[in-house]
């Protein structure tokens, strides 16, 4: 079985209510080959939603306490990234998932790249929160 962030099949769970559709990943879940699941929605967060980013490091580092997820206005989001990111983990156990893609850039489903904590569109290389525990 394989584990999909929700946005990828297209449902419109990003922060400002639009999806990131991939349609190959559409079809797999459609096929009831893989299962969605958005972090942020599963850490209590609806949508829309105040974009959010990783200061002080990436998912490791919150996960180790060392960096905290901010939304822009400034509010501490972190206690409901790492919910999320175990929420997720518990999914991909249930499943027994072998594989799992997750959408890129985003503080909780980032694998390789996140942006970097000031809000201006850069990015550094980095786990999000939920790829960070998976991993
Ligand atoms: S948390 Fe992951 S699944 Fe949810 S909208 Fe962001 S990138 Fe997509």
């Amino acid at each position: 079985m394989i584990l999909v962030s929700s946005c990828l099949a297209g449902y419109e769970v990003r922060y400002n209510g639009t999806h990131s559709l991939n349609n190959k990943i559409k079809k797999l879940v459609e096929e009831n080959k893989a299962v969605a699941i958005c972090p942020e929605l599963a850490g209590g967060f609806s949508t829309p939603r105040e974009p959010a980013e990783i200061i002080g490091g990436d998912g490791d580092d919150v996960l180790d306490g060392k960096a905290k997820v901010v939304e822009k206005s400034g509010k501490d989001v972190t206690e409901f990234y790492i919910k999320g990111a175990y929420a997720t983990l518990e999914k991909a156990i249930t499943i027994k998932a072998t594989t799992v893609i997750l959408k890129e850039n985003s503080p909780s489903c980032g694998s390789s790249m996140i942006y970097n904590g000031e809000f201006k569109g850069i990015k550094n290389a980095g786990n999000g929160v939920t790829s960070a525990l998976l991993k």
